[in-house]
């Protein structure tokens, strides 16, 4: 990554901390879940309205340090209109970027490509993954609640 490149990224997580999108309630979720990352004390709650298979809208509240926080504010806006299918395939590429896993490989992540740096702090890919851990965790309805530190 060049230096121009990082010092962009680093603008955006800091824009996304210092202004996070979505970060509000939804009045009526079809879906919503609460995640915690003890480690550092992040803590998210997400907010899904999701309606014939596609996620009309997307919220959190809550945060935590500059990358969970920005990481939220940036998923809730990439998932705007996605199908729920799609979702895990977006996740699974998310979690490839941030732990450098298959490097080189083209992804379409779009904005998500900020956190690209957080793979040189492993300590923070908990935090980057914490709100995407949480939506899955509101998909599926069986579990409410997620820890980055439970089994
Ligand atoms: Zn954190």
């Amino acid at each position: 990554m060049t230096h121009e490149l990082r010092e962009l990224y680093q603008q955006v997580i800091f824009d996304h901390y210092k202004a996070p999108r979505n970060r509000h309630a939804l009045d009526h979720p079809s879906h919503e879940a609460e995640g915690h990352n003890p480690l550092c004390g992040d803590n998210v709650k997400v907010y899904l309205d999701v309606r014939d298979g596609v996620i009309r809208d997307a919220a959190f509240e809550g945060g935590g340090c500059a990358i969970a926080t920005a990481s939220a504010s940036l998923m809730t806006e990439a998932l705007k209109g996605k199908r729920v299918e799609e979702v895990e395939h977006l996740f699974q590429e998310f979690h490839e970027l941030v732990t450098g896993g298959a490097q080189g490989e083209r992804r379409d992540l779009g904005k998500l490509e900020v956190l690209a740096g957080v793979r040189e702090y492993p300590a923070r890919v908990k935090c980057a993954t914490l709100a995407w851990h949480t939506l899955h965790a509101a998909l599926d309805a069986r579990h409410g609640n997620v820890s980055t530190e439970s089994p």
